[in-house]
């Protein structure tokens, strides 16, 4: 029976069964074939006036998941869902009750609970007397369908809350025909008013004629998808930048683009951060080490490019940061940074690049030019900066190196440069020029460096010792201990290279320590022998022993260890250290006095010869550099110097001590100037703790020192 009968919509069949007049066995012949059809193909079910189940076909059954037994006899409304309100119900049973038939769609649950969707046609059927007594429906399922249209909307909603912004365009006119809520909102437009524009409005950077030739490709399907970054226009007329996707629907009527709109000012903000994060110094502002690198690889491209480039260290910074903290600290870089900024205005970039390295690049500067320019930039850095009340003193050093006369790649620029700026450390003028005998010297100066280090480690220095001897009587009145180094590999290094190469290598506190250590530690050893030894010895001391403090802490420290009275000690000073040295350096010495420490001035003559110094400290010992001893005699420009000075010693109460003395006429002429003491070679060689003590150290018991 299947197939035997055409199928109707349920419209058709409704109309056909609402026009039924025909008496009850005509009815049964003609209307019950149709009937038999419908329950075949159909969900088909009846019920009686009021609502009762009489009668369902197996589709029903199927779908809502109860069997025929259990829904016979039922209302109907075991089948209803909760899904329509009371006005739906009310509407349906008006319209059935009234004999018309009833088409719509219907959300029903099956037994287990589960909707289903039913596009129901209701039919009131009438018996003989004309009154209504059973309702016919037959439904189609149209759960699918349903699923299918609420995904959609679901899917409109999504995109109209969408924060990316959504356009469709008229492919023809570029007219906006739908505007998402996201697009609204950030153009400041309504919707209506969007309706009146194209993309080309909202775009200040294209025409339409450009627009239109870059959908080209969509409309032609040679692209599916063209994705491009523009500008948009909101319209208080402010911009963003976007990123923008673009569809074409020909097979819409009329056809259509789609356009998935993304505003990345956000994104650029933070690559903006991210790169000057990557690229710049976040203290100073300045460009980092990246940055200058990146700079100079693209300049390195140009085969005729020249460089000029200044490398900057700034003096005494350490100390800065470690006496004053970091705040302090970070306030000078950034002090520094601005200097440069400001006096270097036709630098090509300038860069920190880390701790108080800085870098000054420049297209090639005219040889003249760089030496003003380089005490341009020394001066800018000497001038006191004041932090919190506080005049903070800070140098630089720099050096200069030039691509491509100095160096063949941008890491070699900045290597060379470097170079010579440490060899500008230790040049008084604070400037060095790049050569290449720097670079082997720089080698040899860090070997040494590395040496020295080691043999702090293993205890491998030693001190010679030297004695001052009495003019007039020929007898012992001091000692001044002198550095001594004889490596394995280097041979005998001068005390004088030593310094220099510590202070360069950030060794001079450990050397500094270990003299004073190795002084007291001589003392010691001599005086446990029952030899006395009642004059200070003489240590030399370096001008950032003062400027860190350190030297008053290492004497104190090693006075209680070695168990030396600190009136055994007597610091040589030059003149030079203590007309530089700071307030702070200058408190260090007179915290030294206190505590009886001895001070000399040293190699007098050299520097200022500001006989006001010796008054400043009250100096105990004065004495006259070598280079006045070594031409001594009457009436040399040197006797003169060295008179003057002798009587004005006196007077301030200091013992004068001649260096260098090499002759017994030297030592004469000295005698009757009235200097009191001298040192040289004439008397004695520094000498090794054991020798010195054997050839000039008396017992404890005798009083008379002279040499044995
Ligand atoms: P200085 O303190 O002026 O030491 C005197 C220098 O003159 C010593 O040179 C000594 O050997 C040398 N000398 C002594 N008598 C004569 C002489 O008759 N003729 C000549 N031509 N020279 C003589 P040295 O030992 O080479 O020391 C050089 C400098 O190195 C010292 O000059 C001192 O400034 C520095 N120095 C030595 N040891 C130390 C140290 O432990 N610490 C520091 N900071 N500097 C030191
Ligand atoms: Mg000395
Ligand atoms: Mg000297």
């Amino acid at each position: 029976m299947a197939n035997q009968f055409k199928k109707h919509e349920p419209a058709d069949v409704a109309v056909s069964v609402l026009t039924e007049t025909l008496p009850k066995e005509a009815q049964d012949t003609r209307f019950g074939a149709v009937l038999a059809a419908i329950q075949e193909h159909m969900i088909y079910s009846e019920t009686d006036a009021r609502g009762r189940i009489t009668r369902v076909n197996s589709a029903f059954c199927a779908l809502s998941g109860f069997d025929e037994d259990e829904l016979i006899g039922s209302f109907h409304n075991v089948v209803n869902s909760g899904t329509h309100d009371p006005a739906f119900w009310s509407t349906f049973w008006k319209t059935i009750r009234s004999g018309q038939a009833w088409h719509g769609e219907i959300c029903n649950r099956t037994k287990n609970g589960s909707f289903y969707w039913v596009d129901s046609v209701i039919l009131p059927l009438r018996g003989l007397d004309g009154q209504i007594d059973r309702f016919v429906s037959i439904r189609t399922d149209i759960t699918d369908k349903k699923r299918a249209e609420n995904a959609l909307s679901r899917m409109g909603r999504v995109v109209e809350h969408s924060a990316n912004e959504v356009f469709v365009f008229d492919a023809e006119s570029l007219k906006f025909m739908l505007v998402n809520r996201g697009a609204r909102d950030n153009l400041g437009y309504e919707a209506a008013e969007l309706l009146h524009l194209t993309p080309v409005d909202i775009k200040p950077e294209l025409d339409e004629a450009t627009f239109r030739n870059m959908i080209a490709p969509l409309i032609c399907g040679e692209v599916d998808m063209l994705s491009f970054q523009t500008i948009h226009q909101r319209k208080d007329g402010s911009q963003y930048p976007c990123d923008i996707d673009l569809h074409y629907a020909g097979t819409e009527k009329p056809p259509i683009f789609l356009a998935f709109v993304q505003d990345i000012s956000q994104r650029r903000d933070n690559e903006e951060k991210m790169r000057r994060l990557a690229l710049f110094d976040p203290l100073t502002g300045l460009a980092n080490r990246a940055h200058l690198q990146q700079h100079l690889a693209k300049a390195f491209q140009y085969p005729d490019r020249r460089l000029h480039l200044f490398y900057l260290d700034l003096n005494r910074f350490k100390q800065i940061n470690d006496t004053f903290g970091h705040a302090t600290g970070d306030e000078v870089l950034r002090v520094v940074s601005n200097r440069l900024a400001a006096s270097m205005t036709d630098a090509r970039l300038i860069a920190r690049l880390g701790g108080d390295e800085f870098v000054v690049l420049h297209d090639a500067i005219n040889p003249d030019r760089v030496v003003l320019d380089a005490e341009r930039l020394l001066t800018v850095l000497s001038c006191p900066i004041v932090i919190d009340g506080r005049r903070h003193l800070i140098g630089g050093s720099i050096g200069f190196a030039r691509y491509p006369e100095d160096c063949t790649s941008s890491e070699e620029l900045l290597q060379v440069a470097d170079i010579a700026m440490y060899d500008a450390k230790i040049r008084e003028t604070g400037l060095s020029i790049y050569n290449a005998d720097m670079k082997s010297r720089i080698e040899a100066r860090q070997r040494i460096s590395e040496r020295l280090a080691l043999a702090l480690d293993e205890d491998a220095l030693s001190l010679a010792f030297q004695p001052f001897i009495d003019l007039s009587s020929d007898s012992l009145i001091g000692v001044e201990a002198l550095l001594r180094w004889v490596d394995a590999e280097l041979g005998n290094v001068p005390p004088a290279e030593i310094i220099s190469i510590a202070q360069e290598y950030r060794l001079l506190r450990r050397l500094g320590r270990w003299v004073v250590a190795a002084a007291c530690k001589a003392i010691m050893g001599w005086e446990d022998k029952g030899l006395a030894v009642p004059f200070p010895i003489s240590i030399n001391v370096a001008a950032e022993q003062l400027e860190d403090g350190s030297i008053l802490r290492d004497i104190t420290d090693m006075c209680e260890v070695y168990g030396v009275r600190p009136e055994q000690i007597e610091i040589e000073l030059t003149e030079s250290i203590m007309l530089k040295a700071p307030e702070d350096a200058r408190q260090v010495v007179l915290g030294l006095q206190k505590l009886g420490v001895k001070v000399a001035i040293d190699d007098f003559g050299t520097g200022y010869s500001s006989l006001a110094l010796l008054m400043q400290f009250s100096a105990d010992k004065l004495k006259i550099d070598n280079s006045f001893i070594t031409d001594l005699f009457a009436d040399s420009p040197s006797f003169k110097i060295v008179e003057a000075t002798i009587a004005l010693a006196k007077g301030l109460g200091c013992i004068v001590v001649a260096e260098g003395i090499e002759t017994q006429t030297q030592a004469d002429i000295l005698q009757r100037l009235g200097c009191g003491a001298g040192q040289g070679f004439f008397f004695d060689r520094p000498l090794p703790a054991k020798i010195f003590s054997e050839r000039w150290l008396k017992p404890v018991a005798q009083t008379e020192f002279s040499p044995a």
